[in-house]
């Protein structure tokens, strides 16, 4: 296999560089890569999707696991693009299950015709930056055929923040004799683990949306647990007629008014501090949110992610209601978390830690026993000549999330000028001007890159900000006649120093979360989204571009 890019590109003169195969590449059919396809093609860009899995949804297309379902509200978990789309796509839950938000990814494909401008099972291994010529030569490797190159003025990654599953490294792990899974890359085809005894290594949030379920199956179900999160209920129920009625004729404005939240979704605004309520009405307010379900419980104040004894009230509360609602005090204890609330994303859940009571689950501590290996018959645990034990499993679900935020761009073997390799480059951690564009490497956009707010704020409307800014970013390139824009070193430098200064500030960078990369070894610990929330983030992008693209050089 030849590894090196063909030299030549096809010539003619637009903005005095040659003309590449297609104006912009597009990596990754999720609801990034989807929404830059329809937004570039209707700019007039020859633009195409290149996509390593069989169709789209990115995440909704892999993570088909038992209990699926997003934890921002459907209503707001959409696309807000297009009018018509929203008051005719119709949610029946307030949280869809994965195939019902697959369905909408197809759907959106079908509206907007994008299928001819897509191509599926094939993975993009290389992108070089061809100085010269002024664009990228881009390496596909389509399933089962041979390897073809590509050219593209702009190459712009809309691979997603949780799209490559992380594997744990445990000895014997490919000795198992049963099936086994990984939550991120569920078969298309229906599991069923009616009658099995079925082990679920980890207990985030997608092992949390899926115990519940698997539970209900599984002749016996054991829980790997290293560390407990918190997680507060859904509270999911169908959506009523006359709620959506509500939300769609005021859809606009009440989108507008999320813009101005945090996370932008609407949430009850925060009390000012906790420690300046009283302890009743404290409780009270947290209550309320409990049942209102959801992630709301965080925005129940303004401290809590910024001072510990304020945090230590929330985590009180909800460590109570584990208490309450489990019923051996053992499993309880186990299940308690210790750290900062916040801290790992919370987790929402549907009858989670109910599941403790049911007589064929059961959970294993694996810091107080370590698992040993996986064996044949299922997973060794503890040690071997002392109180060790083999659990017998049919089946092993990993359900140990992701390479976060930079597992998945570092997997492509990414050159830019002077053939510097972005792994190289984001050795010590990811650095980027607004999470958008990196130093070094012209004309490449990544979509809800590491600084900016991604994976802390609602991610429909912040990919839709990223996917506005960039393709009205290419469009003044056009028309100033400009074919090359990089990020300046400074202007990255302060952006990067600015992302740590706030994160520093808050609590959430402080326990070891896969925001940092700590649950990957040798991952370096970097808190990687801009804690800074949508509203200043969207409006320092505006700012940005309204100066001409600020911190950026174009020619
Ligand atoms: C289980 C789960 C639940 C979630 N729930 C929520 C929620 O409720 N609210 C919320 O805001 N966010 C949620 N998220 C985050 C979710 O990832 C985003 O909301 C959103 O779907 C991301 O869309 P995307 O297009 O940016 O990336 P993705 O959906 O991840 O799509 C990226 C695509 O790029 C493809 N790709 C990657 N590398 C290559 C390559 N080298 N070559 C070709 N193709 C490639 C991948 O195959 C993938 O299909 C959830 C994530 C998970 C895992």
């Amino acid at each position: 296999m030849n590894d090196a890019a063909p030299a030549a590109a096809p010539t003619s003169r637009a903005s005095g560089l040659p003309t590449p195969d297609l104006d912009t590449l597009i990596v990754g059919a999720g609801f990034a890569g989807l929404y830059l396809l329809h937004r570039l093609r209707g700019a007039g860009f020859r633009a195409r999707v290149y996509e390593a899995g069989g169709g789209v949804g990115g995440t909704w297309y892999w993570n088909r696991y038992p209990g699926a379902r997003c934890d921002v509200e459907s209503m707001s978990y959409s696309y807000q693009f297009d009018e018509a789309l929203q008051q005719d796509w119709e949610w029946t839950e307030r949280y869809a299950v994965q195939p019902d938000i697959l369905r909408y990814a197809n759907h959106v494909a079908d509206r907007f015709a994008l299928w001819p401008d897509m191509r599926f099972d094939t993975r993009v291994a290389a992108a070089h930056w061809d100085e010269a010529a002024g664009l990228w030569r881009v390496r596909l490797e389509p399933a089962g055929g041979a390897p073809e190159w590509v050219t593209a003025r702009f190459c712009i990654m809309a691979t997603g923040c949780l799209s490559t599953a992380n594997l744990p490294d445990i000895q014997g792990r490919d000795s198992f004799r049963g099936a086994t899974y990984h939550t991120g890359r569920w078969p298309h085809e229906e599991v069923d683990f009616t009658g099995l005894r079925v082990a679920v290594i980890g207990t985030g949030s997608s092992a949390i949306q899926s115990i519940p379920a698997i539970a209900k199956q599984a002749a016996q179900l054991t829980v790997f647990q290293r560390t407990a999160n918190y997680s507060v209920p859904a509270q999911n129920r169908p959506l009523g007629a006359a709620e959506v009625a509500a939300v769609k004729a005021d859809y606009r404005a009440l989108r507008e008014e999320a813009k101005t939240r945090f996370g932008c979704f609407l949430v009850d605004l925060p009390r000012p501090s906790a420690l300046a309520d009283s302890p009743e009405a404290r409780t009270a307010e947290f209550e309320r949110r409990w049942e209102t379900g959801g992630l709301t419980f965080m925005a129940s104040y303004e401290d809590l992610l910024y001072d510990t004894a304020a945090n230590e009230t929330a985590a009180d509360f909800v460590r109570a209601k584990i208490r309450a609602t489990v019923d051996d005090p053992e499993t309880a204890r186990k299940l308690m978390p210790t750290n900062v609330i916040g801290c790992k994303r919370l987790c929402v859940d549907t009858g989670y830690f109910e599941t403790y009571n049911r007589p064929n689950v059961r959970l294993i501590d694996i810091v107080e026993r370590p698992i040993r290996a996986i064996v044949e018959a299922g997973v060794a645990i503890g040690d071997a000549d002392n109180g060790g034990e083999e659990i017998e499993a049919d089946a092993i679900v990993f359900a140990t999330g992701f390479d976060a935020m930079t597992g998945t761009l570092k997997r492509i073997d990414i050159r830019g000028r002077g053939g510097l390799a972005l792994r190289e480059a984001w050795e010590a951690g990811p650095r980027s001007y607004l999470g958008l564009a990196v130093n070094g490497f012209p004309n490449l956009f990544t979509i809800t890159g590491p600084g900016s707010p991604s994976v802390l704020t609602n991610m429909m409307p912040s990919i839709e900000q990223h996917v506005e800014w960039v393709s009205d970013c290419i469009e003044a390139l056009r028309g100033r006649g400009a074919g090359v824009i990089e990020a300046e070193r400074a202007a990255q430098d302060a952006w990067v120093a600015h992302v740590n200064e706030l994160a520093d500030a808050s609590l959430r960078s402080t326990c070891s979360s896969w925001y940092v990369g700590a649950n990957i070894p040798g991952k370096p610990r970097v808190f990687m989204p801009y804690i800074g929330g949508y509203p200043a983030y969207a409006a320092r992008c505006a700012e940005i571009a309204a100066a001409g693209y600020e911190g950026f050089a174009i020619r």
